[in-house]
């Protein structure tokens, strides 16, 4: 089994080469580079993140691990080629499709995220789960950002692979990427081992707002500061970066994240008409509602104490309101 990773990381690292070939080859690259240019990406991040491009045949990749004798059943198991039903003939499984390879944290290629060039479905063809790659354990990009992460403590995570190499070009090196808007714990794991302070930036979707909360929560933890970032509706990084600019990014999106709390108080806040005493009162209580879920005294104190500024009611008052509807909740 040892073995079997071992050749099947061999196989993945030979088709990154290869496929970054074809990518950079005149002859056979064309349509993906053109694709690339379009999109902005420039020559600094094709290397950096080895991205390459699948040519439009069922048989070209297929053809080169024959020839270099590689296991096609592993070759097989990682989802690059597939077996034919009527005659177990093998072909290839990416074909016009730029290779966004997914590298672990020792920068060895596990797997492939395809994109298509037009509107075929999927947008993203991935490599399933295999030996080498458990997807619920690897953040894109993490290998390539891990450097500047340590230094600075600080993460940004975003949605997908092209928000990343953006992030990247635009000079926010401590960026990575779920792979969707589903974080899973393993992932949280490795980025709360290595950064104190983790910036959410999924897209401005109701999926992604929605799953930035779920993020947020996960990735929450004595010492550590989670913030959100917020994009006009309907972006993501990839797009704000390319319509505003990669230093736009940095201070209106990334420097004006806000904490959980604060993120949820400003929505609650803009459901309410606080010049009206009723209002206010709902508004109140709404905070106190999400904070009753909020277990850390500092913290539940810190906003306590914004409400009890703003609104000129005592601390006391609040503390008391809080336990009672704490116990209510329970
Ligand atoms: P693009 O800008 O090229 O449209 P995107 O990253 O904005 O790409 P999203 O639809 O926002 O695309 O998806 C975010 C991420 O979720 C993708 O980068 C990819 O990692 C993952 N993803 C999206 N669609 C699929 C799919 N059909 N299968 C597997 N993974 C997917
Ligand atoms: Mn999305
Ligand atoms: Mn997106
Ligand atoms: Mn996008």
């Amino acid at each position: 089994n040892d073995q079997k990773k071992k050749q099947t990381i061999e196989g993945l690292e030979l088709l990154t080469k290869f496929y970054h070939y074809l990518l950079t080859t005149a002859k056979y690259g064309a349509p993906g580079m053109r694709y690339l240019e379009e999109r902005e990406f420039n020559q600094e991040m094709i290397e950096r993140f080895r991205i390459g491009y699948a040519v439009d045949r069922w048989d070209t990749v297929t053809h080169l691990l024959q020839k270099r004798n590689m296991n096609l059943q592993y070759m097989a198991d990682a989802g690059i080629i597939a077996q034919r039903g009527f005659d177990n003939k093998y072909f290839d499984r990416f074909r016009n499709r730029i290779i966004f390879p997914i590298f672990n944290m020792r920068g060895q290629p596990v797997a492939f995220g395809g994109r298509t060039l037009g509107d075929a479905k999927p947008k993203y063809l991935n490599s399933p789960e295999s030996d080498v790659f458990h997807k619920g354990s690897i953040l894109y990009g993490f290998h390539l950002a891990r450097p500047e992460i340590r230094k600075r403590s600080q993460a940004v995570l975003l949605e997908g692979y092209v928000d990343v190499v953006r992030a990247h070009q635009a000079g926010v090196t401590c960026s990575v990427a779920s792979m969707g808007t589903s974080l899973t714990e393993a992932q949280a794991a490795a980025l709360k081992r290595i950064a104190d302070t983790i910036i959410i930036c999924y897209d401005s979707d109701t999926a992604g707002i929605e799953a930035s909360f779920r993020a947020a929560e996960m990735l929450q933890g004595d010492g550590k500061v989670i913030k959100i970032a917020k994009m006009p509706e309907g972006l993501d990084p990839d797009d704000y970066i390319r319509k505003f600019g990669g230093e736009r990014f940095k201070s209106d999106v990334i420097g004006a994240s806000q904490t959980l709390m604060t993120f949820k108080m400003n929505y609650l806040r803009r459901k309410r008409n606080l010049s009206d005493e009723g209002d206010r009162l709902l508004y109140i209580e709404d905070v106190l509602r999400e904070l009753t879920a909020q277990r850390r005294a500092v913290e539940r104190d810190h906003y306590l104490r914004l409400l009890s500024e703003e609104f000129s009611i005592s601390m006391d008052s609040l503390r008391k309101q809080l336990q009672q509807m704490t116990v209510k909740v329970q």
